[in-house]
């Protein structure tokens, strides 16, 4: 910032405030003896990873436990370093800053955490933790006690408890200093790791509309963090949607709520209904766990899980027989069900028949292994026949592609939305 420009002449030039680019994140695991031997495998926490963050707007973002947020948010802060790709913070690319540009970005950045008791140190009163940033960024001399004060009024705890502990308040009011302490140094940006998650879901709504009423105040950013959907529709202006390491959805927060694209979103969001006609009402909801960020599925990280899988193109199926084929394939896989006879399978999963061709032959061969007992052949035939040679693990879908599938800039990567790809057979 050149001299002349002041932070708020600054602020009305940028729009976007964040911006990261192919972000990846890879840890490496295990150490000691063996390592110069074996090579550590790579925990592919976050990968690829690009968005946008405009000034004083909540992007949201989602996803089961285990899928990246929280060392996305760790590399957004500068706390780790990426990988690959950067993270751009008013324009500037955050590795390359150093001396007075490093400080303003440590303290422009600031961040809340889910567990507001251990980020609390029980020793210190809450008026000292709440002027640690302060005295940290030599700011506010001679004013602290004062800024402190006023601070935990804003957060809505009364100033007279400047001299208590930690352990005095309840979570929610202890939330409520952390968000004092991080507004301590007049920040613009605020990364916010399940910041609620820990609180009663009463206390939640009043915390999230506190943090509103500051961000409104304060003219404030936020890049905040949830697994629960709730949460995130309420404080959201955008919502993006990760899964294992990777951006899957991305849209206006009304619009990724009304309008979903990509079936893991859609089985998040498990009981929303998706205004298409062709649908059968029930929504996949979410099967099993996410698998390990250390080998994750190719192609597609969530189609292990989806279930709306694409039909490899070398079998003739028709969607109902496809269905079938899908679904006997993920029970199969994840053993959710017991073998008592031949009826009861095709009963249970091609009610509307068999297959024909050459993916009936595979399906009755299944049939046969399970009734001898031999799962792991008939899971290992199934995936070979079914899943491998979807388009679903041969290629990365495109994230970059943007559609227009209702109002504002959508993103959703899945081949179900590839360019000039017709998806009504595979929409059930
Ligand atoms: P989330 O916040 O969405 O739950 P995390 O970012 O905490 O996800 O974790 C993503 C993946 O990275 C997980 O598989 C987790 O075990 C792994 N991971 C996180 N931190 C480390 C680390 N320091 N070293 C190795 N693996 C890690
Ligand atoms: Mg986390």
């Amino acid at each position: 910032m050149s001299s002349t420009t002041t932070k708020s002449e600054e602020r009305e030039k940028q729009e976007t405030i964040l911006r990261i680019e192919g972000l990846t994140k890879h840890y490496s695991q295990g150490s000691g003896l063996f390592s110069s031997i074996w090579p550590k495998p790579k925990v592919k926490a976050v990968d690829d990873v690009s968005f946008e963050i405009e000034r004083g707007e909540t992007l949201g973002l989602v996803g089961e436990s285990g899928c990246g947020k929280s060392t996305l948010a760790r590399t957004v802060l500068n706390l780790v370093e990426p990988t690959d790709g950067a993270v751009y913070f008013n324009g500037r690319n955050i590795a390359d800053l150093s001396g007075e540009q490093l400080r303003q970005q440590r303290e422009d950045m600031q961040m809340i955490f889910q567990d507001p008791q251990s980020s609390l140190d029980p020793r210190m009163k809450i008026g000292t933790i709440v002027e640690e940033p302060m005295r940290a960024h030599d700011l506010y001399e001679g004013e602290r006690e004062e800024r402190a004060r006023e601070l935990l009024e804003k957060v809505g705890l009364d100033p007279q408890h400047y001299n208590r502990y930690p352990h005095q308040f309840s979570g929610g009011q202890r939330q409520r200093v952390n968000l004092a302490r991080a507004l301590a140094v007049n920040p613009d940006f605020i990364v916010c790791d399940e910041p609620v998650s820990a609180l009663d879901v009463s206390i939640q709504a009043q915390v999230l509309n506190t943090m509103q009423e500051l961000q409104d105040e304060f003219g404030l950013t936020y890049l905040f963090i949830a697994h629960d959907l709730s949460v995130i529709r309420h404080i959201s202006d955008r919502v993006a949607v990760m899964y294992l390491g990777q951006m899957v959805e991305l849209a206006e927060t009304e619009e990724l709520y009304e309008n979903p694209q990509h079936p893991y979103t859609q089985a998040l969001l498990g009981s929303i209904p998706v205004p298409d006609p062709r649908a059968e009402g029930r929504r996949g909801l979410l099967e099993g766990d996410v698998p390990s960020p250390i080998e994750p599925p190719s192609g597609c990280r969530f189609r292990t899980r989806c279930p709306k899988l694409i039909a490899p193109e070398q079998y003739e199926m028709t969607e109902s027989e496809w269905t079938g084929a899908r679904r006997f394939m993920r029970a199969v896989s994840r053993r959710t069900f017991e073998v008592e006879n031949e009826a009861q399978l095709r009963d249970e999963f091609f009610d509307q028949g068999v297959p024909s061709g050459e993916a009936g032959d595979i399906v009755e061969t299944a049939i046969d292994l399970l009734l001898s007992d031999e799962w792991e052949q008939a899971d290992e035939l199934l995936e070979e026949s079914f899943a491998d040679p979807s388009i679903c693990a041969q290629e990365k879908p495109d994230y970059a592609v943007e559609t227009e599938y209702g109002t504002g800039v959508h993103h959703a990567a899945c081949h179900l939305h590839r360019e000039g790809i017709d998806n009504t057979a595979n929409a059930d």
